[in-house]
């Protein structure tokens, strides 16, 4: 198939569909000038080593690291906005093409295109925000940034005295249960279930496409690279993610 005749069979896929879930990984947010964090060779964890979670709960002194390459300027997240691929994925949202967006991007760029935040399944957590260890109370960053430059650390929750971090989901660190067993069910019951800009080299997060497949769904993979599910898939485009979605989906 040529690339012009891969795009019209997609949006044919999405044509025909009632109920897609959308999966999305760090592709659709290199286009935003957020590094792809898992990129060998590329992605910023072979230059800054990720910290633990283990670690970051038993030493100040990690915690206090974290902190500082949160506010020093190694935060690209902080001023990155929304792609046409973003863009696309929001309007298949308001279209009611698409149920929900599930994602392993912890950058909030699906909620500030547009798409309601019970809708964005965020399986590795949201890094705009931070969260009590302990009692889950939210925390902004702006007030933490202040105080940690002020009084030189973040201090412990003012409710519940535990440790506060960012809403992310850390190496070593479990998935949260609910937004897993939610993208599950959502996996089992969709029609037509697209994989955006994901390599589907982590776990669980990859076993969703297999299982949508597995329970009668069609499959479509829009992925600069080549990924393992590509051999059960029904439909690979190898491409940048922004200008081919938007293209096939009509949104600029
Ligand atoms: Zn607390």
């Amino acid at each position: 198939m040529t690339r012009s005749e891969r795009l019209v069979a997609l949006r044919g896929m999405i044509d025909s569909a009632e109920n897609i879930v959308i999966f999305t990984g760090a592709g659709v947010s290199t286009e935003s000038g957020i590094p792809d964090f898992r990129s060998p060779g590329t992605g910023l964890w072979t230059k800054i080593k990720p910290v633990e979670f283990s670690e970051f709960v038993s030493s100040a002194e990690t915690r206090k690291t974290s902190w500082e390459r949160k506010f020093n300027g190694q935060d690209t997240m902080k001023n990155a906005t929304p792609n046409r691929g973003h863009r696309a994925i929001a309007h298949l949202m308001d279209l009611g093409k698409a149920s929900v967006v599930v994602t392993q991007n912890v950058d909030n760029l699906h909620q500030a295109s547009g798409i309601a935040d019970e809708k964005v399944l965020e399986l590795h957590g949201n890094a705009n925000f931070a969260k009590c260890l302990t009692c889950d109370e939210r925390y902004e960053l702006d007030d933490l940034e202040e105080q940690f430059r002020s009084e030189g650390e973040v201090q412990p929750c003012e409710i519940c005295g535990g440790i506060i971090k960012t809403a992310t989901i850390s190496f070593g660190q479990a998935l949260p249960q609910d937004v897993l067993m939610y993208a599950v069910y959502a996996s089992e019951h969709c029609d037509l279930f697209i994989v955006v800009g994901s390599s589907l080299q982590v776990y669980p997060a990859a076993s969703l496409p297999e299982l949508a497949k597995r329970s009668g769904a069609q499959l479509a993979i829009l992925n600069r690279d080549p990924t393992p599910l590509d051999v059960v898939a029904d439909l690979v485009v190898n491409d940048e993610i922004g200008p081919t979605l938007g293209e096939v989906i009509g949104v600029n």
